[in-house]
């Protein structure tokens, strides 16, 4: 099956956008309506995610917002080693789509999709076309142009292949809506360490935050691109790794500038997932729950969840690069 039997075209959009289709953002606000009034796996999903509890907590002095949600577990709790992923036909790739699943192109070789098991609301999945493993090294560029594209409603994150992504054998990124996310609101709050940058950059650390996190801000993307890979470097060096490194990308886009919170990771997941009994917590951090809202899918667990606990595993999992 070929992508572009999967396309669906702007006429098509027309009776689903809310005005007419001339930009990026509009198509994809059209797409989603058109996915939610046409494939019901969605409608209902979205419709569950309506009245999905929350339990609000205060971590270190940091909202976060725990987010019972049981149709993440297939996420939460996915086999990512080598063998499972090849055993299982591949939710990325077109031909094992359901029927009513489409989409709209973003530049040459992405697909902007509906996320089927969504955690926020317009929760969308950007795919490479290609059957082709998850890195970012070589895409960090299309993370910023697709960021600037879906404008400042959205935020877009990337989770490394080792480090929270279900499909690590098939490239993609997500986006979701901006509102009511923590993360935005602590990053103003806490005092800021900076970090030796060029003048046109904008990056430190945050002083006290529950999760460790290097922020950095430009309006030039040849500069931000700089920092983020000599960052990654960094990570690299400091944590022995000879693959990619461990880590999450949180990109947000406003007018002329971008912002990049990159979380560098320990571990994927935290002790109390492995854990027995009472001391068991189906938690599995990646870029969404490094935001402030921490997904878990078994209820008893969400009942059980404390401050405490999350203060532990967000310090088991993000690591401090001083
Ligand atoms: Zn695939």
């Amino acid at each position: 099956m070929t992508w572009e039997s999967r396309f669906i075209n702007d006429d098509a959009l027309a009776a689903y956008a809310a005005q007419p289709i001339t930009d990026f953002p509009t198509r994809v606000a059209a797409l989603i309506n058109q996915q939610l009034a046409t494939w019901p796996q969605l409608g209902k999903a979205t419709e569950a995610l309506s009245q999905v509890q929350y339990k609000e907590l205060t971590v270190k002095g940091s909202r976060m917002l725990a987010q019972f949600n049981p149709a993440r577990i297939v996420s939460t709790a996915a086999k990512v080693d080598t063998a499972s992923i090849q055993a299982r036909p591949c939710f990325l790739c077109a031909e094992n789509f359901p029927t009513e699943e489409k989409s709209v192109p973003f530049g040459d070789h992405y697909v902007v999709l509906c996320n089927p098991f969504p955690v926020l609301k317009d929760h969308l999945v950007i795919s490479e076309r290609e059957h082709t493993p998850q890195a970012i090294a070589p895409r960090f560029e299309d993370l910023l142009d697709l960021t600037a594209a879906l404008g400042s409603q959205y935020f877009t994150l990337y989770n490394g292949p080792s480090c929270g992504a279900s499909a690590p054998d098939h490239h993609h990124f997500q986006a979701c809506n901006r509102a009511g996310i923590p993360l935005f609101d602590e990053v103003s709050h806490w005092p800021r360490t900076p970090l030796s940058s060029p003048t046109e950059l904008d990056a430190y650390s945050l002083d006290g935050y529950g999760l460790k996190i290097l922020v950095a801000s430009s309006a030039k993307k040849d500069t931000i691109t700089a920092w983020f890979h000599e960052t990654v470097f960094d990570i690299a060096k400091a944590t022995a790794a000879t693959a990619e490194p461990l880590l999450n990308l949180i990109v947000t886009h406003d007018p002329h500038c971008w912002t990049v919170y990159l979380f560098p990771r320990k571990q994927h997941r935290p002790s109390c997932y492995y854990a027995q009994g009472d001391n068991k917590l189906t938690v599995s951090p990646a870029g969404i729950d490094l935001t402030g809202i921490l997904v878990v899918p078994d209820l008893n667990h969400f009942a059980r969840l404390t401050a405490t606990d999350v203060e532990r595993i967000y310090a088991e999992i993000t690591l401090d690069l001083k």
